[in-house]
């Protein structure tokens, strides 16, 4: 995507389970407008937000867990992205595991290309059933080269952060150059 209209493509990866679709519909809006979800089958999602006082237009593509259909298969997911979202459930230890699998990936997929990438740990209303600790998430991104942070979709907790943080890291990279 052409990054001088400030239109970037976010894709969320990881274990099915961990709650991409769920930040994502937050993220779009479409808690609790289940119409919505019908008409936008594609799971793919537009929206424009302000970051630092500069509007962003993000394509958030929800597609990864997508079965069977050919052209959006999970290589696939790894080509398109201008930046990328890799999710655990800081309450699934084989899915932070999962996390770094695709970290790998990326990057062998992507290899000349510095991708802007956050290291998500969501679910963490769930105290209680915590099986990765913060600072395990925290070093995990420091080995990945990545940004961290940890949110809670159930209750829209860093939702909101974590798509402008993604904003962000896309700029620093344009600025750079
Ligand atoms: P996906 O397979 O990665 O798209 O995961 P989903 O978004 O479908 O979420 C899987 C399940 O986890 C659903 O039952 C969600 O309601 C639940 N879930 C998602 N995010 C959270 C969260 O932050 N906290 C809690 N407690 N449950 C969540
Ligand atoms: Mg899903």
């Amino acid at each position: 995507t052409d990054s001088g209209n400030n239109l970037y493509r976010v894709v969320l990866i990881g274990e099915a389970g961990v709650g991409k679709s769920t930040l994502t519909s937050i993220f779009a809006g479409l808690q609790n407008n289940l119409e919505n979800w019908d008409i936008l089958g594609e799971d793919t999602y537009e929206r424009t937000i302000t970051v630092d006082g500069e509007g962003a237009t993000l394509i958030v593509m929800d597609t990864w867990d997508n079965k069977g259909e050919d052209n959006w298969t999970q290589d696939h997911c790894m080509l398109i992205g201008d930046a990328y979202l890799i999710v655990y459930s800081i309450t699934d230890r084989a899915s932070f595991e999962k996390a770094s699998e695709l970290r790998i990936q990326l990057r062998r997929t992507r290899q000349a290309e510095d991708i802007p990438i956050i290291l998500v740990g969501n679910k963490c209303d769930l105290v209680r059933c915590r099986e990765v600790s913060v600072a395990e998430g925290r070093s995990c991104a420091v080995v990945f080269d990545c940004k961290f942070i940890e949110t809670s979709a159930a209750v829209q907790h860093n939702v909101q952060e974590l798509f402008e943080g993604i904003v962000r890291q896309v700029r620093l990279r344009r600025d750079s150059k």
